[in-house]
Order: C-alpha cells, then structure tokens, then sequence
C-alpha cells in the first residue's frame, strides 16, 4: 500500500508561520496572562472586523458558543429549536442541555444545508400541534458554505424566532458577498484543530449582532459574574478562550483570507479533474464557500474508499448516521415530510482531502485516484 497523504496538510501551515506562531506563543508564556490576556480581546476585534460583525466573544469551544446564546434567551422545557440532522453532534445537543426540545429539519440534496421550505413546514407542523412552542432556528454552514439565509431569516422573523448560525465549519463564507451574521443574531465558529481556522486545541467564538445580548454573553461565559467579581447576576458556566490560542490563532488570521482562495482554486482543480465522472459539490447562488470539507457522492462508499486508500488518499465520512437515528435524539420531533434527503445523503456522501495547501502533486494523486475508482 502507497503512503498515505495527509487528509489536512496541518504541517504545511505551520511550515508557513512558523516564526510568527512560535513568538506569539512565548510571548503569551512570558507575560504571564494566560486566561483572558490581551490577545483574546485582540482576536475578538480581528475576528469581528474580518465577518463584518457589530461585536465578537471568544469561549472555551463551538459547543458553549451554541449554547451561550441560548442560555441567554431563557430556553424552556416545553421550547422547541429547529436544527438540521444532517451534522455534527454539536448543534442538536445544546438544546436539551437547557432542558429543550430540537426539531430536526430536512436539508437540499445539493447543498446539505437546511432547506428553507422544509424548515417552514416543521414551524407550521409544531405550530399546530400546539405541545412545544417555537423559539428558535440553527442553521449550520455544513461544510464551509453558507446556509439559505436569505430564506431562512425571512421564515425566522416572520415566525418571531431567534436565528443561530452554526458557522463552526463556515467562518469566512459568505453570501452575496456579506457574512452569515448580516442575517443571523449569533454566528458560532468553532477553531478545533481540523476547522478551517483552527488553533492547536479548543477554541471558539460568538459574533453577536446585539450589545445587550453580548453583554450577557460576557457574563454568562464567566459564571455569571456581575459587575464586580465575586458578584453574580445569572447562573453562568466557565468557558473562555485561553490565551495562547487566541495567540496561536492570531498567526493564523495573517494567512486565513489567502488559505480561503486557495481552498477555492484547490475546489476547482477537483470539478476540472473529475467533474465528468462524479457530481461534483454545489455551492449555493452567490455563496462562497470556505470548503471545510469536499464532499462527492458515490454509489459504491465502501468500495471507493477502498481504492483510493490502495493509492494511498485517505477518505473520511460527514456524517455517517444522521443525529435523529441515534438513541439520544430519536424521541425529538422533526418536520412534516420526514428525514428522506438527510437520509441518502448520509448513505452517499464522502469527503476527500481538502486544506489550504492541497496543490501540486498530492492533489494530482487524489484526482487521480478518484478517476480510477470511478472509471
Ligand atoms: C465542530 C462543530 C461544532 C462544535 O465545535 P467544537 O469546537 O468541537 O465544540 C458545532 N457545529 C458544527 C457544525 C461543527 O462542525
């Protein structure tokens, strides 16, 4: 069997901003602010300044800042939040974490993100039973590129409900040329390392449209503290960035914009090289993606995948079991018309490599593997 390349090429970037990385790093360790130093409020105005957002708050993980939100809007027991099943465990499982209830919503079959259509017949549907009240809409940047917030802020307001975007996969997307908080009230973004702005541990942030929301954003992300200290307003959890990532990350914000076109052009090697065997990714009208995955469908996974690792090109499966079939989740409601598209893509889907290095010789071996598997 060929070695196998790199699924993401992580060493590539270090190689990169080696210098810079290394003495952000020792300069955090000798201050000596390792929790809440400077640089996390200077990532904070990076990250802010880079999507267009009004405010930013980085937090311990993508998780809490899914959850931050929703503590802060008072979740109940008898709320409903409508989130798509096609994604990561994340953005389903916050809500009963506050005692609430995820509505799973159908996704396009072409882009994998919630489809507006079907988001407004599950409101409709919960509407009408009348048993849980609807609150608020997660939409997930599944795979890096923005979800139909056009239409499905369009349902949320007209609806009065709160709209989250999952963008833990999608930081730095956009549609019509604006970023996914031009719509939302909170955008999440997760920085684990495999994201495509990652840091070298947990790490993730807020953008916040409103600043009485932030405010109790900041103090929920501290226990709750209040004014002072040792005071406390609300019950809160602990979940802040430290220091030397927001560090680490700052490197990283010098090279992300470049990282994103080169994720592009790698995007387009992929439908040049092998367009006409497989159906290659559809990104939305007016959308750029930030591809935190490449993923094609096949007929035969487990085959393909076979052959391709014989070429030495490792493969990866987003997601194999939608969250609604899992034990946890299966007593949670989802939309009139069932879970169909979720379901076959999820029998369908795999993720080839993808990073903002993929050029050359190791994307010619991938292009050439999938042809071979599929010819
Ligand atoms: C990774 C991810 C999260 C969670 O991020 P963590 O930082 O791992 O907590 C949430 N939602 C989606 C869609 C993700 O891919």
């Amino acid at each position: 069997m060929a070695d196998m390349i790199p699924f993401i090429d992580l060493a590539a970037q270090r190689a990169r901003i080696r210098e810079r990385l290394d003495a952000n790093v020792a300069k955090v360790m000798e201050s000596g602010a390792y929790v809440l130093g400077p640089e996390v409020r200077e990532l904070e105005e990076r990250l802010a300044a880079f999507s267009d957002a009004p405010h930013a708050l980085a937090c311990a993980n993508g998780t809490d800042a899914l959850a931050l939100p929703l503590m802060a809007w008072g979740l109940k027991p008898t709320d409903a939040v409508f989130v798509p099943s096609f994604t990561f465990a994340s953005t389903a499982e916050v809500v009963p974490w506050l005692g609430a209830n995820p509505v799973f919503v159908d996704i396009d079959p072409d882009t994998y993100c919630m489809d507006p259509a079907k988001l407004e017949a599950a409101i409709a549907a919960i509407k009408a039973e009348g048993r849980l009240n609807p609150v608020a809409v997660i939409a997930v940047d599944l795979f890096g590129q923005p979800a139909d917030y056009r239409a499905i802020s369009r349902i949320a307001r007209a609806h009065g409900l709160k709209l989250i975007a999952d963008s833990a996969q999608g930081f730095g997307c956009t549609l019509d040329g604006k970023h996914p908080i031009e719509w939302a009230d909170v955008a999440t973004i997760s920085f684990y390392p495999a994201k495509p702005l990652g840091c070298y541990g947990d790490g993730g942030a807020m953008l916040v449209r409103d600043e009485a929301l932030l405010k109790t954003l900041k103090s929920l992300h501290v226990h709750g503290m209040g004014v002072d200290r040792y005071e406390y307003d609300r019950i809160g959890m602990n979940s802040r960035l430290d220091t030397l990532q927001a560090a680490i990350l700052l490197a990283k914000m010098d090279v992300f914009a470049d990282e994103i076109e080169a994720r592009n052009a790698a995007a387009d090697r992929y439908a040049e090289g092998f367009g006409d065997l497989v159906k290659v990714p559809a990104v939305i009208e007016g959308g750029v993606s930030v591809w935190a995955q490449y993923t094609i469908e096949v007929d035969d996974r487990e085959g393909f995948r076979k052959a391709l690792a014989e070429r030495g090109v490792p493969t990866a499966v987003y997601y194999p079991k939608p969250l609604h079939t899992h034990a946890p989740y299966a007593r949670y409601p989802h939309g009139p018309d069932g879970l169909g598209v979720t379901e076959a893509a999820a029998e369908r889907v795999v993720s080839l490599p993808m990073d903002g290095y993929l050029d050359g010789e190791r994307q010619t071996r991938v292009i050439e593997a999938v042809r071979a598997a599929l010819s």
